[in-house]
């Protein structure tokens, strides 16, 4: 069941969604070579606990950590270890506060000094299925509509999407309905409405759509070791159309200054 949300409380979302936006932002300003996933878990613990909220992901389903961290091959779901990143590997950084009682959710692909200049386009790209997906989120479409346009547009450039793996509903649960995949039909699915409230956040593979996970029952990995790409965003709709409640603001900030 879909739980369409109030105005006020796609206001207190927007500002759930900000303590993650402020956090990944954060994570830009220090993520380097030689910098390990769990120091970046630990600023991430402490800037969401600085800003009055609570963590999103740990314990959630049991996870162990602030973060989910996957470097290069791994697509989501990581666990933030002591493994120093190295010039030209791209990290995804997922993380998810509680504030006001809603969650936020929201995801970004950074790169750690300079990637190679393939890696960097898979990273354009899905960056722009993100973008092209929150346009497709409006009254009138459906939520298939939402999927086919991210897949329509990865698959311009011969990239797998992601399956297993979807975008859903968010509010007072970190999950909620409806499941928003990465890849659809025209005109198929629940209708969208005013108030639907959903973490946008498409998985795009620089080869194979298939993927593995690891033993640990967390990391999720291509099935070719070629990279992958992640980029959410928590968005609402309101009179109509898409409105962003996580930004890129900080992060965007962060990185024009290193
Ligand atoms: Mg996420
Ligand atoms: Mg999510």
């Amino acid at each position: 069941m879909i739980i369409y949300k109030t105005e006020e409380e796609i206001e207190l979302m927007r500002q759930a969604a900000l303590v993650v936006s402020k956090t990944l932002g954060e994570i830009a300003k220090i993520l380097k070579p030689g910098v390990t996933g769990l120091e970046l878990d630990k600023v991430a613990y402490e800037h969401i606990k600085d800003l009055g909220a609570e963590p999103g992901f740990l314990g959630l389903y049991d996870f162990p950590n602030t973060l989910c961290i996957s470097p290069n091959a791994q697509v989501v779901h990581g666990i933030p270890n002591d493994k120093p990143y190295q010039e030209g590997d791209i990290v995804s950084v997922d993380c998810g506060a509680i504030l006001n009682g809603f969650y936020g959710d929201h995801a970004y692909t950074f790169e750690v000094g300079e990637v190679k200049p393939e890696v960097k386009k898979l990273l354009e790209v899905t960056k722009e299925c993100l973008d092209i997906g929150i346009e497709a989120t409006r009254v009138g479409n459906r939520i298939g509509d939402i999927g086919w346009a991210i897949q329509n547009h990865a698959e311009k450039h011969g990239y797998g999407i992601v399956r297993e793996l979807v975008g859903h509903g968010i509010g007072k649960t970190m999950h909620e309905d409806p499941q928003v995949p990465n890849y659809g039909k025209r005109g198929r699915g629940k209708k969208i409405k005013n108030g639907l409230t959903i973490a946008i956040e498409p998985m795009i593979n620089m080869g194979t759509e298939k993927i593995n996970q690891l033993p640990d029952g967390w990391t999720i990995l291509t099935g070719d070791n070629k990279p992958s790409a992640h980029f959410e965003h928590d968005v609402a709709v309101v009179d109509g159309k898409a409105i962003k409640l996580s930004t890129f603001d900080y992060i965007e900030d962060a990185l024009s200054k290193k």
